[in-house]
């Protein structure tokens, strides 16, 4: 049976390392870090992640600024919101939720955040101090992932690393994270020929795709640790049943209740195979909040403010 990779627990213990620090600059007269939120429009599921956001800031002592623009605002409207966060001197970071409306262009906003107050290091300056192995504002996903294998004392010193998915957002700055730990890097994705076969090589695989139990237990390569970023809702129940052969729990709370949140790896499976894995939920999901706070907290203390 695999070990598994307490995402929540670490994630907590992150959390609680932001507290300290945004606790010892109040002691010290400084004011705490401040994000601020953007979130165009009613979409449900972005309002939900947007609640955990505030809510990790709250925990953390964070100060937390909302603006909700309707959905049809234009791009010279959100840009110019942008700006005015950008030259806010009470601003350290700024996040906007993702995705935007169709009409709007979202590589073109996030361009327009400040560098110094891109907490979701997706800005062209921030990738490519990642890019150099420089320090600066990283994306939230992939660096909190790091930071949890080193916490579990994973060695990935020359170990073949896969990630499937190469999104700039995860599978990309993964790869580039893992390189950094001198890791043999292979990134898949949906051209990738025999990706079975691939995924068999890897001692360290990082699943990003969004696809519902893709990676199937005879992909794995026995004693991999297998981090699974996928967060997936299945309502469809006879795809739970080709999925969840080895997850009978929740292939009755999916049809108990119609849906259930699940990853891309079939965690039932990758549990008899892998040496370690995450959950999915309370695996990735909340290190990435807890990494945003991590930001947040590094941004405010770049500005020196
Ligand atoms: P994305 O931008 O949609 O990218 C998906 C990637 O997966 C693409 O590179 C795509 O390949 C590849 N792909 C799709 N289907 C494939 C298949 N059948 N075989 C191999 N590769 C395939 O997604 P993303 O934003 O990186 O997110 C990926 C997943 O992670 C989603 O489920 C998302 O909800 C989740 N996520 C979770 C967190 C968290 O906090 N846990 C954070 C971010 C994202 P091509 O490039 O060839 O199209």
């Amino acid at each position: 049976m695999a070990q598994l990779l307490d995402g929540k627990a670490y994630a907590d213990q992150m959390l609680e390392e932001v507290r300290i620090a945004v606790e010892a600059r109040k002691k010290d007269g400084l004011a705490p870090p401040c994000l601020a939120v953007v979130l165009v429009g009613e979409d449900p599921a972005s309002q939900v992640y947007v609640k955990g956001k505030v809510a990790a800031c709250a925990k953390t002592g964070i100060r937390s600024v909302e603006r909700r623009p309707p959905s049809d605002i234009s791009q010279s409207d959100l840009n110019l919101l942008i700006e005015s966060l950008n030259s806010d001197p009470g601003v350290d970071g700024i996040l906007v939720q993702l995705p935007l409306p169709k009409h709007l262009d979202s590589k073109a906003a996030l361009h327009r955040i400040s560098p110094a107050k891109d907490v979701d290091g997706f800005h062209p300056l921030n990738q490519g101090h990642l890019f150099e192995g420089l320090p600066g504002l990283r994306p939230c996903t992939p660096s909190a992932c790091m930071r949890m294998l080193k916490s579990y004392g994973v060695d990935m010193k020359g170990q073949r690393a896969l990630v499937l998915g190469r999104s700039e957002i995860v599978g990309k700055p993964m790869a580039l994270m893992l390189l950094e730990e001198h890791a043999t890097v292979t990134i898949a994705h949906s051209r990738t020929v025999d990706l079975p076969g691939v995924c068999r090589e890897a001692d360290i695989l990082v699943a990003a795709i969004g696809k519902p139990g893709l990676v199937e237990g005879s992909w794995i390569k026995p004693g991999a640790v297998v981090v699974d970023v996928g967060i997936n809702r299945v309502m469809d129940v006879p795809l739970g049943e080709r999925i969840f052969v080895a997850e009978p729990g929740k292939l009755e709370k999916l049809r108990e209740k119609g849906s259930v949140l699940c990853g891309d790896v079939r965690f039932g499976e990758a549990m008899q195979v892998a040496g370690a894995v995450t959950p999915v939920p309370g695996g990735v999901g909340p290190l990435t909040i807890a990494g945003l706070m991590m930001n947040t907290l590094e941004a405010c203390e770049n500005r020196g403010a």
